[in-house]
């Protein structure tokens, strides 16, 4: 496969190489929320910046706005966010709930100062643009705006779900899911890994492997161990109560200063549908604290030396917290990459690798995720849409292949960490590492899902929307001196017209898709002026990277679950559901014409109850009765089999969704016509 997008370019892509703007006289603090209730939007005070935040701004690479930045097309020193000093800034500003952002409030209050966002610290009797929440999609109520989670997913990556559904992907792409280490959930398929392991001993007597048991729904390190052999298993009576994931343990990974260390990446899912998803172009990597051994029945149970958790390192006596992005016990991902690079690794090819490991895992993830969606908010009534920033652990194996050890939906934002200052005596100090890598994320987060930037694109739209428009347009990219430059937007000039000769523009996507791909192919000091006088102007560049739609047609092929949900949800019927009923199985069953003299309507209800009482019985929440979508993607892979015999299986599943697809469409087309009749 063709290698996709490398965000880090040399040692240093964490740092901008722009001016880090610094603090030029800002007005007051703004009042706390609860003021605010019920005022008008418009003139509204900008807050001021903490002393704190001042000399963070000096230290950082990636400090906040403020400072007026060097070079052509900037604002002079003086003027605030490109506005006259003195006077407030006439645009009203997007508007933040974070009463209940919880430990990432630290690092969410420094953003929402560095965009002159206004903070609503204990909530808003009016709508907020934005609500960020620090566990869960379902902490409040809320029916319009945006919110930083999505609903579902937290049950989505606890870790038996995450198997899954990496599991089902590596049953139809097996060597593009090959970055996620051999996992069995306990307790139902015990028996099949203590088979499984045996026959693959038999088979190679030289393979010794190490595995490590995961409490589902665990997390910093918590209930996990080490086992050499099946048997080891602790079977008492605890992984009936608690299940659990067990792994084949990557046995050689690679060490630096000789500590095992891992990689915590931050990624934004901005949208399920349409997929975008954006990678930071830095983390952080967490180590371990005791010098690495491959694992022997002496040393298995060391946690310091295994288990590479912040949680748990930190109480080990050589936990080094370092103000240093390069040295201690936790370290920017940029810093070791720089190292690695030093070594003459790939590591252009190492960014590839992990670039689409993060596009393959949430592919893996969306079709349920989707399911969820549309049960919480259904298509047609009020409410907010949602994003969502994920922490991806990643652990490198000494030959730099990426692995995916798991996915998590609270990533911590902390930006502090608790210091003994004397015996006994703790106070929470600043973390210069952290608050470098995780204010950014949030800070670019909040500019990428900005909805007055949605409203000002939308205005672009409208002006590239109506033919009179074309002269204008076209004399800007008659002027554009750049060659490729004009020869990309003259393409995309001819594309608009083409839509609007065939009528298409009605739906303004293919404007808008357009639009934002002239906006792109702006020359490079064009982009510059007219980031001179936005809002954003001073702010460094983001450090989120679109790799999603922008591999797409590398990873678009993977999307088969995708399409299996789209059938599910089509025949969920109740609005609030997540599971299948007979009858909407059945009227599945039959719209897609699958039942035949072979496979009759009896056997489709067998097919349905083995299946969904399987699940059922293996599921954590019994509230909904009938069948779920991992049941279903069963049943849609039994009858793929069934019909399309001697293909290899996900030919076998793409041509069972061709089939079901062109079925509904030819019913959807008959019911358009009897309906017009
Ligand atoms: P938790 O959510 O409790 O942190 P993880 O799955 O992240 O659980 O595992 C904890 C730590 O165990 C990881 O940070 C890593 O150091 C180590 N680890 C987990 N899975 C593996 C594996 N398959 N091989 C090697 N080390 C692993």
């Amino acid at each position: 496969m063709e290698s996709v997008g490398v965000p880090l370019q040399g040692c240093a892509p964490a740092r901008e190489a722009e001016e880090p703007p610094g603090s030029p006289a800002l007005p007051a603090e703004e009042p706390q929320s609860g003021q605010y209730a019920g005022e008008p939007p418009g003139e509204e005070v900008l807050p001021a910046v903490t002393n704190r935040e001042r000399s963070l701004r000096g230290a950082g690479s990636q400090g906040p706005p403020g400072r007026p930045a060097r070079g052509k097309g900037r604002r002079a020193p003086g003027r605030r966010g490109g506005e006259d000093v003195g006077r407030a800034v006439r645009r009203p500003r997007v508007t933040v709930d974070s009463s209940k952002a919880k430990t990432s409030l630290e690092a969410l209050k420094i953003s929402l100062r560095q965009l002159r966002w206004r903070e609503f610290p204990f909530g808003r009797r009016l709508p907020c643009d934005i609500y960020w929440h620090g566990v869960s999609f379902h902490d409040n109520d809320i029916f319009s705006g945006q919110v930083n989670k999505f609903p579902g997913m937290t049950e989505m990556v606890r870790k038996i779900t995450l198997s899954r559904a990496v599991r089902t992907m590596q049953d139809l792409f097996p060597l593009e899911y090959d970055f996620y280490p051999r996992s069995w959930i306990l307790p139902e398929e015990l028996h099949l890994f203590v088979t499984e392991v045996r026959m693959m001993k038999d088979s190679d007597p030289s393979w010794k492997p190490t595995f490590i048991v995961k409490p589902d729904g665990g997390c910093q390190g918590d209930g996990i161990y080490l086992i050499k052999d099946p048997s080891d298993i602790k079977l008492t009576g605890s992984i009936q109560s608690r299940p659990a994931v067990v792994q084949e343990y990557i046995c050689k990974p690679l060490l630096v200063d000789k500590l095992k260390f891992d990689i915590r990446l931050y990624v934004l899912l901005k949208s399920l549908e349409p997929l975008e998803i954006y990678i930071a172009k830095d983390g952080l990597s967490r180590f371990c604290t005791e010098p690495y051994q491959e694992p022997t029945l002496k040393n298995l149970h060391q946690v310091f030396m295994h288990l590479t958790n912040y949680s748990l390192n930190i109480h080990s006596g050589n936990f080094i917290h370092s103000d240093n992005v390069n040295t201690g016990s936790k370290r920017t991902f940029s810093s070791i990459l720089c190292r690695l690079s030093s070594r003459g690794a790939d590591v252009k090819k190492l960014w590839s690798d992990i670039i689409s490991l993060v596009i393959k895992t949430i592919i893996a993830l969306t079709p349920e995720l989707k399911v969820y969606y549309q049960s919480d908010i259904p298509a047609g009534k009020p409410g907010p849409t949602c994003f969502q920033i994920l922490g991806f652990d990643i652990l490198l194996m000494k030959n730099l292949k990426p692995m995916l050890l798991e996915v998590n939906a609270n990533p911590s934002m902390r930006i502090e960490h608790e210091q003994e200052l004397s015996p006994g005596v703790f106070e929470n100090v600043p973390s210069p590492v952290d608050e470098e890598v995780k204010v950014a994320v949030i800070r670019d987060t909040l500019r990428l899902v900005d909805p007055q930037k949605k409203k000002r694109k939308d205005t672009q739209v409208i002006v590239l929307f109506f033919p009179a428009h074309f002269h204008f347009f076209s004399a800007i990219v008659a002027g554009m001196k750049d060659k490729q430059h004009k020869h990309h937007s003259l393409k995309l000039s001819l594309k608009l017209k083409f839509y609007f000769r065939l009528g298409l523009c009605q739906t303004l996507e293919h404007v808008s898709e357009a639009n934002e791909e002239l906006l792109d192919a702006r020359p490079a000091n064009q982009a510059e002026r007219e980031a001179g006088r936005s809002p954003e102007a001073g702010l460094p560049s983001l450090c989120l990277k679109q790799v999603f739609p922008k591999y797409a047609k590398q990873f678009n092929y993977l999307r088969l679950v995708d399409r299996v949900a789209a059938l599910f949800i089509r025949f969920l019927g109740v609005k609030g559901t997540t599971k299948l009923g007979p009858t909407g199985f059945r009227t599945f069953i039959r719209n897609c014409k699958l039942s035949n003299s072979n496979f009759s309507m009896a056997s489709v209800d067998i097919l349905y109850i083995d299946i969904t009482r399987r699940w059922n019985s293996m599921a954590i929440d019994h509230k909904e009765s009938g069948m779920c979508l991992q049941a279903f993607v069963e049943a849609f892979f039994c009858l793929a089999q069934k019909k399309f015999k001697s293909l290899p299986l996900h030919e076998q599943v793409a041509s069972l969704i061709d089939f079901c697809e062109y079925h509904l469409a030819a019913l959807d087309e008959k019911r358009l016509v009897c309906g017009r009749g």
